[in-house]
């Protein structure tokens, strides 16, 4: 996938600005958060379901290199291949020349976010191999040349005339079709010609069941299922962080995550494979290749506070109830992940310089925090990945820190600069709030208001109520 992180605050701007996106904004994510509590309701202790999730999680982290071990072994025993991938370029070469390998002139894929991090896609389609997605809206999105706008509905804000300009000019319909059903199912027929000869299928994969070698997904459509049993050769693609203990805890999770994703207390669909197809059964793949991807996460392990990202379990809650994402949408993070998920992870895999936009855009609110089922505390490592830029910061930055510092620590200074910014901004103030102003901080302005500032502080008014005790 396209890396663009660089340009976090021009996207945001122009989402801002855009009515389709914030109508959607202004709906999906509030949608699916209250569908979230009302699902989550169904469990007779909803917080002892939560706290159990992120034991889980906190176990897995910390028997990790163990459990993969564990898995490697039994997933071996299985029957399956399993290929460790340092890094992106090493997992898409072994699949390339594994469809090189099977004469595959294409693939099937189901939706993944571990291969939009690889940018499967792009290598493949390079190496002469077509590439298509079978999931609904990555199908969409993949025709539009777009990143995902959500975590569970990655074209959900696409008007249906748009997508069907789209399917006219790449001939998947002959005829334009405002009917949502109608081009979906023109989708389901020109996919199922390619499932019909498929060679090669490639999965990324929700969980790993260390003690038995199985791997779980979790869809509503069927396509992963159908990419999963059509082709002879399956590859799926897993990173580190997705194993956990045993089925118990898989289970468990997998409660967790479907209700924290759309509000289901489980999927249209849960395949759980160990290994590829025995003899005695009717369809599956002969070969099932599982590549284990590492892509940095062991020097994201090694520090004891960036270690808990990858406790992430993919849900997206973070996303529904973040106040800057329900502003901006998905584009705007430029890279696979989105949201408070998007904002923990692609620094660690971008580098913090060029994704600093993005963790400074934070609040610090805490919303994500308290809505995560894994445990991840994102305002603290935003705090700590803001410290390592501070450190770096140029000695004009410096100054600034060492002022607003200084005037924080003498109440003198503090009075003063609360008086002169009072001045300027409630001169600018209509109606209660302060929606405009001229020079450097003007940009702050241009997509919120800001109340107007007290006539008085509280210090000011306790000092009153007190000479009049007096
Ligand atoms: S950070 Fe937490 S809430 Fe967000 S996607 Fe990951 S597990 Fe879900």
């Amino acid at each position: 996938m396209v890396k663009r992180a660089g340009t976090f605050i021009e996207t945001a701007r122009k989402e801002m600005a855009n009515p389709l996106s914030q109508a959607f904004l202004s709906v999906l994510p509030p949608g699916f958060a209250v569908m979230k509590q009302l699902s989550m309701s169904s469990f007779p202790d909803p917080a002892a379901a939560i706290e159990l999730s992120k034991a889980i999680r906190q176990e897995t982290l910390t028997r990790l290199p163990e459990l993969l071990e564990e898995f490697e072994e039994n997933a071996l025993s299985n029957g399956a291949r399993v290929f460790w991938a340092g890094d992106s370029a090493a997992a898409n070469e072994y699949i390339l020349n594994l469809c090189r390998e099977k004469g595959a002139a294409f693939v099937t894929k189901g939706k993944s976010m571990i291969t939009e991090e690889t940018g499967l896609n792009s290598a493949l389609e390079e190496g002469g191999i077509e590439v298509f997605e079978t999931d609904l809206g990555e199908f969409i999105t993949q025709q539009m040349g777009r990143p995902p706008f959500h975590i569970v509905g990655p074209a959900i804000n696409i008007p249906a005339a748009e997508i069907s300009e789209i399917f006219l000019e790449k001939g998947i319909i002959s005829e334009p079709s405002n009917d949502a059903v109608a081009l979906g199912k023109s989708v389901r027929a020109y996919l199922r010609d390619r499932f019909k000869s498929v060679k090669v299928g490639i999965t990324g994969i929700n969980m790993a069941v260390s003690s038995s070698g199985a791997i779980i997904n979790v869809e509503n459509e069927g396509n992963i299922r159908l990419t999963k049993s059509s082709p002879e050769t399956l590859v799926a693609v897993m990173s580190i962080e997705k194993v956990v203990p045993d089925m118990n805890d898989a289970l468990h999770i997998l409660r967790i995550l479907c209700r924290h994703c759309v509000g289901q207390k489980i999927s249209g669909y849960v395949t759980i494979d160990t290994g590829p197809a025995k003899q005695s059964e009717l369809d599956g793949p002969k070969e099932l290749h599982i590549i284990i991807l590492d892509n940095g996460r062991s020097e994201i392990y090694r520090d004891s506070l960036t270690r808990q990202a990858l406790k992430c379990i993919r849900c997206g809650a973070c996303l529904n109830i973040c106040p800057v994402y329900s502003k901006i949408g998905g584009y705007p993070y430029g890279f696979a992940y989105s949201g408070p998920m998007g904002q923990m992870l692609n620094p660690l895999f971008l580098g913090f310089h060029r994704t600093k936009d993005l963790f400074s855009a934070c609040t610090l609110c805490g919303a994500c925090r308290d809505a995560c089922p894994a445990g991840i505390d994102h305002p603290g490592l935003f705090l700590y990945y803001r410290s390592l830029i501070a450190e770096n910061a140029d000695q004009k930055e410096k100054a600034l820190y060492a002022s607003a510092a200084a005037a924080m620590q003498s109440g003198l200074a503090w009075r003063l600069g609360i008086k002169t910014a009072r001045a300027i901004l409630n001169r600018n103030a209509r109606d209660g709030y302060v929606s405009s102003i001229s020079g450097i901080k003007k940009g702050w302005f241009s997509n919120r208001d800001l109340p107007e500032i007290a006539k008085k502080t509280f210090h000011e008014l306790w000092k009153e109520l007190n000479r009049k005790d007096t």
